[in-house]
Order: structure tokens, then sequence, then C-alpha cells
């Protein structure tokens, strides 16, 4: 095909290029298929108290599962989303799930749902488009958070409008994967947001170093500054951090040691009858 465009197009399909503009393509159309079929889903993930261990909200994650491919990872397919210009409706899609997730079994009023959002999604009409789509579903907006990396809010100040907009509806803004940016201690006190999630990569393995010690600390006295007490610790693998985090003062905390993401059914069903012969004293 190259050819019939004459000579010194060619060079422009070096065949290493090709195979991977292909397979992009490919994936993409794939995810089209999905998101208009409807077949994405939605797991959750439970955020934490540290210092009780209650339960106070769920992440709603995208999973997508392919007949042919597999299960693809988020960091495949949210990126190829954003490309095709699928981002959107697969975001809107994840949210109408939770939404009747939540009404579905049963979810407490004061338990909190979180969604991601991508940069592209924050066009002029956002904001409505989120209101309306809370309001038919009859979840009150105070319920809902939504996370937004800072990068990318940094990326449009013209979105900072749309935050506005959801925020005066109770709906709280959180900036995700808080501290992977370079600009994120500066700046905090200028972004629309209610609260931050500490990046996994600034706690990391095992008991926080003093270095990650330090850098809690920090992170939550300049959030405090900005007014901001929402914080919530990403990434919280083992049992030492949750205690680490709660002595620095961390309010909440969410990761593979709190639970994992998980299906509706397993995650948001409400306790179970207690097993016989262990019936809990009053
Ligand atoms: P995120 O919003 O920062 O979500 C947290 C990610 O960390 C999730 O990965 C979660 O499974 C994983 N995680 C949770 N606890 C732990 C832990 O203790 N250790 C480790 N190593 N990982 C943990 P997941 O589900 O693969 O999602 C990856 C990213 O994809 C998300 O990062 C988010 O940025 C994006 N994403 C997922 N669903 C959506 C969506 O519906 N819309 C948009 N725009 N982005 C989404
Ligand atoms: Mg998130
Ligand atoms: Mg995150
Ligand atoms: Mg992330």
């Amino acid at each position: 095909e190259a050819n019939r465009r004459g000579p010194g197009s060619v060079a422009l399909f070096e065949p290493r290029l090709f195979t991977a503009a292909r397979a992009r393509v490919d994936l993409e159309r794939d995810l089209r298929r999905a998101v208009e079929a409807d077949r994405i889903t939605v797991h959750y993930q439970p955020v934490h108290d540290l210092t009780d261990g209650a339960v106070v909200g769920y992440e709603a994650l995208a999973r997508w599962s392919d007949p042919d491919r597999g299960h693809v990872s988020p960091a495949e397919f949210i990126p190829a989303a954003e490309r095709a210009g699928l981002i959107d409706d697969l975001g809107m899609t994840v949210l109408r799930q939770a939404l009747a997730d939540l009404r579905r079994y049963g979810v407490p009023r004061d338990r909190w749902l979180s969604i991601n959002v991508s940069p592209l999604q924050l066009d002029d009409d956002f904001a409505r488009r989120l209101l309306v789509t809370v309001d038919r579903a009859g979840i009150p907006a105070d319920r809902l958070r939504v996370e937004i990396t800072e990068s990318a809010m940094l990326r449009s100040t013209s979105g900072y409008t749309q935050l506005d907009e959801i925020r005066r509806r109770g709906v709280r803004v959180l900036v995700d994967d808080f501290g992977t940016g370079y600009s994120s201690l500066a700046s905090l006190r200028r972004l629309p947001v209610d609260g931050i999630k500490i990046a996994r990569e600034l706690l990391h393995d095992g008991a926080p170093a003093p270095a990650d010690t330090t850098v809690v600390r920090a992170v939550r006295l300049l959030a405090a500054g900005a007014g901001i007490t929402e914080i919530i610790a990403e990434g919280v693998e083992n049992a030492a951090e949750a205690r680490t985090l709660a002595a620095l003062g961390v309010p909440y905390g969410q990761g593979f040691h709190l639970g994992r993401p998980a299906p509706a059914a397993r995650a948001l069903r409400p306790p179970g009858p207690t097993p016989v012969g262990r019936v809990p004293v009053a």
C-alpha cells in the first residue's frame, strides 16, 4: 500500500513502527467495541480509617477482560481510551455502574464513592454531565469523590471551573498520586481540591525509612496549611506501614494489606449472617 503513494513515502512505514502502530489501532478498536457493548466492568477497593480500621469509602477501578486478550491492565487501556477519544464514555460507564452498585448492595450512606477522572474529560460540559448522572442515580452528590492526578490538574486550569462547579454541589475533589509530580508541594494551595492521595511511591517498602516519615510529615503540614484534611495513603501493603501512617496523623489508607480491589459482589456485599458458634456478645 505504501508503494502506491510513490517513492519517498515508503520510508515512513519502517516495519517495526508499523507493527507498533498496528497494535495500537487494534487495541483501540477492541476497546471501542468493549465500551460500546458495555463490557467494561468495575472493581472496588475499600478506603479505611487508619485509626480504627473502619471502611469509609470505595474507589471504583475500571476492568477490561477481552475474549482474546484476556485481562488487560488499566495502565494499558486507560491511555488507549484517552488516545481513541473513549475516555469519557468509559469513565461515565464506570460512574453509572458504581452508582447502581451502591444502591444494589445497600452501601451505608456514610461511605463515599471515588471515581478516577481523566483531564481529557474536563471540557465545558463535564460538571453538568457528572451531576446529571449522579442525580439520576438518586445518590447524594456529597457521597462522590473525584480523583484526578496533580500533573493533569496543573496542565488544565480551564478545568478548575468544572471542578469548582461540582465542589459547590458537595462532590469532593482529590489529588491522585500526590507526590509523583514535580511541583506538587508548592502548588497545593492553588488547586481546587479537598483532599490528597499520597502516592505509593512516597511510602514504599515496609515500615517507612526516616526519609519517608519526613515526607509524610511534610505533606501533612502542607495539606493543613492549604486547609486540606482528607489525606489518604495509597498502597498500604503491610500492618507496620498502616500503624506508622496512623501515628503520623494520616487519617485514611488504601492498599493490598487493607483490602484488594474486588467485584461488587465481594467488595460491597454487607457482612453475611454470623456463622453459628461465633455469635458476638452484645
Ligand atoms: P490509581 O487511581 O492510583 O489507582 C490505584 C491503583 O493501585 C490501582 O491499580 C490499584 O489496584 C493499585 N493498588 C491498590 N493498592 C495497592 C497496593 O497496596 N500495592 C500496589 N502495588 N498497588 C495497589 P489499577 O486498578 O491497575 O489502576 C491503575 C490506574 O488506572 C489507576 O491508578 C487510575 O489512574 C487508572 N484508572 C483505573 N480505572 C480508571 C477509570 O475508570 N478512569 C480513569 N480515568 N482512570 C482509571
Ligand atoms: Mg485513583
Ligand atoms: Mg492513585
Ligand atoms: Mg495511579
